[in-house]
């Protein structure tokens, strides 16, 4: 079993990469892919940057060249639903990209060719992923289902409101979820993702971002790796 635990920025990964046993780095398509042991696991782990091509870039070379067994995604999100706050956990259910349209091609948000606007993640590891959520971060408040992606930091209360208004069972917002989990369908690869809140996604959501990467995403991220691999 190889299991990918990948991240979109340094801050996300760095704690998780400090607790790899014997690893080794390669550089392919721009990014450095670590392999090593992790809690007992054969793991690669990588950061795949910011946004949704980057986002698909990494996970096809994780199921081409590095073919794994599972990608796991750890990092922040703005909270978009009510109570959805600064500090929880959101565990995707499934995905949907805020910034595809194509109609009147296709309905709103829908993949053209795909048939579908949401891309479920793997029921199994999603609940492993929330165990373990539960277990590292007791006190955080632990929600899930739809999470969505685009190409944009939602950093205004009219844009997170008009994206609460277009989707009202969105829980919160991001940059690469939708992407992995569209690659991960073509390849038929199981993926889960995990996110902690970092910022409300509005006007105050650039400073409370820069805040809690610094000082809480990276012991986050690796402390819920370590309560799932442990
Ligand atoms: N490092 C840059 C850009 C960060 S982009 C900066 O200093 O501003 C935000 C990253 O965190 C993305 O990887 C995205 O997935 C996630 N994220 C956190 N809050 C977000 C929000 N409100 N809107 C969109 N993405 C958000």
């Amino acid at each position: 079993m190889r299991v990918a635990i990948v991240s979109a920025m340094r801050e996300e990964l760095a704690a998780v990469l400090s607790d790899i046993e014997h690893g080794t780095a390669e550089q392919v398509a721009g990014r450095e892919f670590w392999r090593g042991r992790l809690h007992g696991h054969e793991v690669v782990a990588v950061q795949a940057r910011i946004g949704k091509v980057a986002a698909a870039a990494t996970a096809t070379v994780l199921a081409e060249r590095y073919q794994v067994d599972v990608i796991l995604f750890t990092g922040v999100a703005g909270g978009l639903a009510e109570g959805v706050c600064r500090g929880d956990v959101v565990v995707a259910s499934e995905f949907l990209q805020h910034d595809m349209d194509a109609s009147p091609l296709f309905p709103r948000f829908e993949a053209p060719l795909y048939g579908r606007a949401r891309f479920p993640t793997d029921p199994h590891w999603s609940e492993r992923l929330a165990q373990a959520a539960r277990q590292a971060l007791p006190q955080a408040g632990l929600h899930r289902g739809l999470v969505i992606s685009g190409d944009r930091f939602v950093a205004s209360a009219a844009d997170s409101r008009a994206l609460r208004d277009a989707l009202p069972d969105a829980l919160a917002v991001e940059m690469e979820g939708a992407a992995f989990a569209q690659v991960c369908l073509d390849y038929g690869l199981p993926y889960a993702a995990v996110r902690t809140v970092s910022d409300r996604a509005d006007d105050t959501a650039h400073g409370d971002f820069q805040r809690f990467i610094e000082e809480t995403a990276s012991r986050h991220s690796a402390a819920i790796v370590r309560a799932l691999l442990g």
